[in-house]
């Protein structure tokens, strides 16, 4: 296996500079599943050598599945993966529903490890941002009939990024489009969800807003997800959560956040939240913050939900940034707290 390191280049922009996604690094990781043969050996490729066939599933009827999980450098030094071993269950998840092979725990950490390592030199220093890993599994035999494909490939592509600031956002609740229903995807980490809330993010942007606030598709009065972020709402200082009904991704934030507020005596209530309801309870003053969290930007604080006939308003009195801080802290191991958590890549076997 070829595990030569990526040298830095001399241009590399500091961590503050990177954002989320715009760099990529240089080298990909890729393994290839044949349905007689299994997984190949893992091997290191420049990234512009990692391509797919454009007559291929994966392109032609969205045949792929994602992952998104970030390795920071601890105050030792040391990469660390954060909770690595869910983000293996949820591809496999993922690929389950879209009836794809996906890579077993070890070949997944061993991807992730593998990735970290050869890019050593672009891990920012503590505190100062993470490698994103985006691990993808897509069918790649070509051909254009619509079936189970006999080839699969598990691509591993690492973006550095800045260390996300704690960003006001406003959202706009999407009255029309929906992003998942009910028996759908919504709950695979698919690009299929993507490509269906493409229009619905530039329609919020066209009212001014930053992102979407996707509601259920079948009445479209209660909140989903954000589209790439999962949302919690304070009402009388404790937060709620919509449900895992099988239409909003299970985010690994979300888990996280409803596990630290559990543990700091605040647990979190996960039911519907419903938009009149909602309005409701702002009349009554009972409306504390509101958040959007995932992987890539940690947390948002939301300042408003609006759209045809809704005008939410979120007061923030202190409490996200609490609690951005208590989840950094976690993630970068610079809190004891949750060890369990953390993977250190250099000690994966
Ligand atoms: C990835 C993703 C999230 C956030 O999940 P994390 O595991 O917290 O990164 C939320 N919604 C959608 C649609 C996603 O794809």
């Amino acid at each position: 296996m070829n595990t030569q390191l990526a040298e830095l280049p001399p241009d590399w922009p500091a961590p503050e500079q990177l954002g989320f996604g715009r760099v990529l690094a240089p080298l990909a990781l890729c393994s290839d599943h044949h349905a007689d043969t299994g997984w190949s050996p893992l091997r290191v490729q420049p990234l512009a050598q990692a391509q797919a066939p454009v007559a291929c599933g994966g392109l032609q009827y969205g045949l792929s599945v994602f992952e998104g999980l970030k390795a920071y450098r601890d105050g030792h030094g040391r990469a660390q993966l954060f909770r690595p071993l869910e983000h293996a269950a949820r591809l496999r998840a993922s690929a389950a529903r879209l009836a794809m092979p996906a890579p077993d725990t070890a070949l997944f950490l061993a991807a992730c490890r593998l990735a970290v390592r050869v890019h050593e030199a672009f891990l920012p220093p503590p505190g100062r941002g993470s490698l994103y890993l985006r691990p993808t599994v897509l069918a790649d035999e070509q051909g254009l009939g619509f079936r189970q494909a006999r080839s699969h490939r598990l691509v591993l592509v690492v973006t550095p990024a800045s260390d996300p600031a704690l960003k006001t956002v406003n959202l706009w609740a999407e009255p029309e489009l929906s992003r998942a229903a009910a028996g759908g995807v919504g709950a695979a980490k698919t690009g299929g969800n993507y490509a269906a809330g493409l229009l619905g993010l530039i329609r919020a942007r066209e009212q001014g807003c930053d992102d979407v606030a996707w509601l259920d598709a079948h009445t479209h009065s209660q909140l989903a997800e954000a589209g790439t972020m999962n949302l919690f709402v304070q009402i009388d200082g404790r937060w709620h959560t919509p449900p895992l009904d099988g239409t909003i991704l299970a985010g690994i934030t979300r888990d996280s956040l409803m596990q630290l507020l559990h543990t700091a005596g605040q647990p979190v209530r996960e039911h519907a939240l419903n938009l009149a309801k909602l309005a409701e309870l702002q009349r009554a003053g009972r409306l504390g913050a509101a958040i959007g969290c995932g992987t890539a930007s940690r947390i948002l604080r939301i300042a408003s939900i609006r759209g045809p006939g809704t005008a939410l308003r979120f007061e923030d009195e202190g409490g996200v940034e609490a609690l951005n801080r208590r989840l950094k802290a976690v993630q970068e191991n610079s809190a004891a707290e949750r060890a369990d958590w953390r993977v250190a890549v250099d000690a994966i076997g």
